[in-house]
């Protein structure tokens, strides 16, 4: 057994952090203002090729302001994907709208073949307005999320998006440095293709600033009023006039300063992702009843968090492999409890969910931080190679 507690995700923070962040102190720029946030946010935009970004506090803050920007009211419903953290879902109904349930494809993102199939089936295209039949209600927006640094089918959501008017909100939380590396979208990245996209800055994401996010778009108008809204939109500096409700979700230059130092180092930590994920790869194919989730073909991944997939054949099951895990020092969990099955989300409707059960029977996330050593990788393996019940 190792000295050390292997834990599942943490931040790495061996790059400049303390120097740029101890500049921010000794300047006293410690608050809302400050040199940091406007370099991030220029930083962030340069490196997803993305006309520009809008920071903010964290990646729900940000989500809420996407759908804000997506003209998206308490009369209005948004698709939404079952399969995914709720912080995806829960600003819907910050905005009081109703969230419509989709289930999700082998690659855990939304299954574009039956959201094609809700829309043609059970809305009404009227007058440019997709109708969902059961509520009446106008769907104006989709949220896509790109779960675990997996691409989402983009090329698939904007075409059923583009068919029926639907705004696309990309939720890459968790897959900053995702990118297409051939197709239609060679070279965008996750969170720039669609209208608006959000990134997370947590601590247990690939990018963290402690606490943090950004919205992404190419749409200038919708970056200037993410901007108004975010800084309790204020519409004069000197008189304080303000001609709508603004959220104060700022950034601080603390966070931003940490942020740069990160993103320095972000292809490294994309790369370390990688090898450890090829190093799992290989060992845990070799073990029956095992397997590792592919990442997409056609796509750079950034790696972020790996699933390893328990099937009935496996000496143990899904919450014993967790157990067994932790009892050799090994934090693992499971994915995250289907959002529909949630007690503030009962009686939403849903689609056709299969898939997202199945793999949430059956999927554990186990140990993937950008500080995860090769012989910790091995630890992990020499135990899944003999389980003990
Ligand atoms: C982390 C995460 C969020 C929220 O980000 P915070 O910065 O923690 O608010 C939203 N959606 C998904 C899928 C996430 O993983």
């Amino acid at each position: 057994m190792p000295d050390h507690f292997i834990p599942l995700s943490v931040p790495n923070l061996k790059g400049k952090e303390l120097e740029y962040v101890t500049h921010a102190v000794e300047t006293e720029w410690v608050s809302t203002g400050g040199p940091y946030v406007n370099d991030f946010e220029a930083k962030i935009a340069e490196y997803a090729k993305c006309k520009g970004a809008v920071s903010c506090q964290n990646g729900t803050a940000g989500l809420h302001i996407a759908l804000e920007l997506s003209g998206v009211t308490r009369a209005d419903a948004v698709i939404v994907p079952t399969l995914t953290f709720i912080a995806a879902v829960n600003p819907v109904k910050y905005i009081g709208a109703d969230p419509i349930f989709m289930d999700c494809d082998d690659s855990l993102t939304m299954d574009v073949s039956k959201l094609n199939a809700f829309c043609e089936t059970e809305c009404e295209f009227t007058g440019g307005k997709l109708i969902n039949k059961t509520s009446g209600k106008h769907i104006k927006a989709l949220i896509v999320v790109h779960v675990f640094g997996n691409m989402a089918d983009m090329a698939g959501i904007m075409a059923v998006a583009g068919k029926y008017n639907l705004k696309v909100i990309e939720d890459a939380t968790e897959a900053m440095g995702t990118y297409y590396s051939e197709g239609k979208y060679q070279g965008k990245y996750a969170g720039t293709i669609g209208d608006i996209g959000v990134y997370s800055f947590n601590g247990n994401k690939i990018v963290t600033t402690g606490g943090g996010g950004m919205i992404l778009s190419n749409q200038e108008a919708l970056l200037k009023r993410a901007k108004h809204l975010t800084t309790q939109a204020k519409s004069d500096e000197l008189y304080y006039t303000h001609d709508e409700i603004g959220y104060n979700y700022r950034m601080t230059n603390l966070q931003a300063a940490l942020g740069l130092a990160q993103l320095e180092q972000l292809e490294t930590f994309i790369k370390v992702k990688k090898e450890n994920y090829a190093l799992y790869k290989r060992a845990i194919e070799a073990i029956p009843g095992l397997k590792l989730l592919d990442f997409k073909t056609g796509i750079r991944p950034n790696y972020w968090f790996y699933s390893l997939y328990v099937e009935p054949e496996y000496a143990l099951n899904r919450d014993q492999v967790i157990r067994y895990l932790a009892s050799k020092k090994i934090q693992a969990r499971p994915i995250w409890g289907l959002i529909s099955e949630q007690k503030p989300y009962a009686g939403s409707q849903t689609y056709q969910i299969e898939k997202a059960r199945q793999y949430w029977e059956r999927v554990v996330n186990i140990p993937c931080s950008s500080n995860l050593s090769a012989d910790d990788v091995k630890y992990v393996v020499e135990c899944l190679k003999h389980p003990e019940v």
